[in-house]
């Protein structure tokens, strides 16, 4: 298992700067995705990872080793390629085995790392299919397990799934994050999908315009994102501009009571609730904070309601449930539960 460290790892392309001092501490075995919307330097940095691109400064080091100027295929890391290539002319067990046919492993070792290889990712029995006759899901999978079988260090994966419809991308989630566990392989995914990067990462590494935003587990991004596009990100468009003093915020709803453990300091903040945390009239679920709204729109969406509301001044969105009746022009009071609320 292998720690994967980032030191203010930069790429220019002439006066454009693709990453931006990045600064990351993978720890060894576990599966870290590089989020962030197209062109913010998600690639660049996996390619500077695995050899395939010099960094313009910085450092990279595998378990303290520094990587910078090692040779991509002396660095131990395998990179998994959305547009993955398999050798057409070659059977599924040959594209696997082709790593170690290349090492000079005996024919009798390379059959049983394929076979156990293709087991992890639901194959056997389709060793002598060539890649023409798989679907999209089988291939990626065969891509997988050709990259796993020569046991690398660190596993790069840059969008391996943005060719798939839904419901494949949902189960080659689940096998990528099991064949992970399994094998404990330190891991990093590319994605620009906020959701995939919950579902399967430890960690996530948010990238804007290759500048860091947060590097967290999945549930911080949601309870305590760093910033206001960290939290839109994320889907939260709710902030509502107010004065922090200790444990409560004066806003143009009202005074609001905030968790006084809150970090950050006195003065101007944002605050902000998830949609889905904002509670509804209804019997007293013992919140402190009941602050006036008015619904603008309520959109049924099946397995809930979306509201839009006003409060003070600004606009708010309510998950609330499929059995919501609340129209537009209505009045009403939302809780805002202390433990829901967080200050930027
Ligand atoms: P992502 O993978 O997050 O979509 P990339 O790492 O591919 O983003 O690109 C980051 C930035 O670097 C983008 O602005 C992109 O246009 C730029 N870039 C990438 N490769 C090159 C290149 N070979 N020459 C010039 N600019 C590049
Ligand atoms: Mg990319």
């Amino acid at each position: 298992m292998t720690e994967v460290v980032l030191d203010q790892l930069t790429r220019r392309y002439g006066g454009d700067t693709a990453v931006n001092a990045l600064s990351l501490n993978v720890p060894s075995g576990e599966l870290v995705a590089l989020l962030g919307p197209s062109g913010c330097g998600k690639s660049t940095t996996l390619r500077m990872i695995a050899g395939l691109l010099p960094a313009t400064s910085g450092e990279i080091s595998f378990d303290g080793e520094r990587m910078t100027s090692v040779p991509a295929e002396r660095r131990g890391a395998v990179m998994m390629f959305q547009n993955h290539r398999l050798f057409p002319h070659m059977t599924v067990a040959e594209n696997v085995g082709f790593g170690l046919r290349m090492r000079r492993e005996d024919r009798s070792t390379i059959r049983r790392k394929v076979g156990e290889m293709l087991a992890r990712v639901d194959l056997t029995g389709y060793e002598n299919r060539r890649p023409d006759q798989l679907s999209g899901g089988q291939a990626q999978r065969v891509a997988l397990a050709r990259a796993l079988v020569v046991g690398p260090r660190v596993l790069l994966l840059d969008e391996p799934l943005s060719n798939l419809d839904a419901n494949l991308r949902h189960e080659m989630r689940l096998l990528i994050r099991r064949v992970h566990d399994e094998l404990g392989i330190t891991t990093l995914f590319v994605t620009h999908d906020q959701s995939e990067a919950v579902i399967v990462a430890d960690r996530i590494a948010l990238l804007f315009g290759g500048n860091l935003q947060q590097y967290a587990p999945p549930r911080d991004f949601f309870r305590r994102p760093a910033n206001e596009s960290t939290a839109r990100f994320f889907g939260c468009d709710n902030f509502l501009p107010g004065v922090r003093r200790g444990a409560q915020v004066e806003t143009a709803a009202g005074v609001l009571h905030i968790d006084p453990s809150l970090p950050g300091n006195d003065g101007d903040v944002l605050v902000t609730v998830r949609p889905e945390a904002i509670r509804l009239p209804g019997p007293d679920q013992g919140c402190e904070n009941h602050v006036p709204a008015e619904v603008t729109e309520s959109i049924y969406q099946g397995v809930n309601t979306e509201l839009i509301v006003q409060i003070g001044g600004a606009s708010w969105r309510v998950l609330a449930g499929p059995e919501c009746a609340l129209r537009p022009g209505e009045r009403i009071d939302v809780s805002l539960p202390i433990g829901q609320i967080w200050v930027i």
